[in-house]
């Protein structure tokens, strides 16, 4: 009887990545009983939004001293002061000019929002000026 070449199949496997954690829902959503699915259902709810703000607590971690980022400039507070407590005014989109990346703003006072919204708006003016950007 002839025998069939047989091909090996190697399979490259990923390396095994170590975790901590892990999701299991052992739950037949299509046949539990109603109550019962009710109640899974709210705990499962109650676990998603806990680990929601937990994980946003962790990413955005809220120390209460802050340096102003309108702080040294003309009409704002002094420079390098370190302010405790929430800042007045959070701005989570600006990006800095030298790396590019979003740096989370702080500012401390009506004063500094004033002037951090006059910057904003000289930044954007000066981003559609073809004579500043080459
Ligand atoms: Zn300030």
């Amino acid at each position: 009887m002839p025998r069939a070449a047989t091909a090996k199949k190697v399979q490259v496997m990923p390396p095994p990545v170590e975790r901590i954690a892990s999701i299991r829902v052992d739950v037949d959503w299509a046949n539990v009983p109603i109550a019962e699915g009710r109640l899974l259902y709210s705990q499962l709810k109650g676990e998603f939004e806990k680990a929601g703000k937990l994980m946003n607590i962790r990413e955005n971690p809220q120390d209460d001293k802050y340096v102003c980022f309108m702080n040294g400039k003309q009409g704002c507070c002094k420079a390098n002061v370190v302010h405790d407590g929430i800042p007045r005014f959070t701005d989570n989109s600006h990006t800095d000019k030298k790396t590019g990346l979003i740096q989370v703003v702080k500012i401390c006072s009506e004063l500094c929002y004033h002037r951090y919204n006059e910057y904003r708006i000289k930044e954007r003016s000066d981003r559609m000026r073809p004579d500043l950007n080459g």
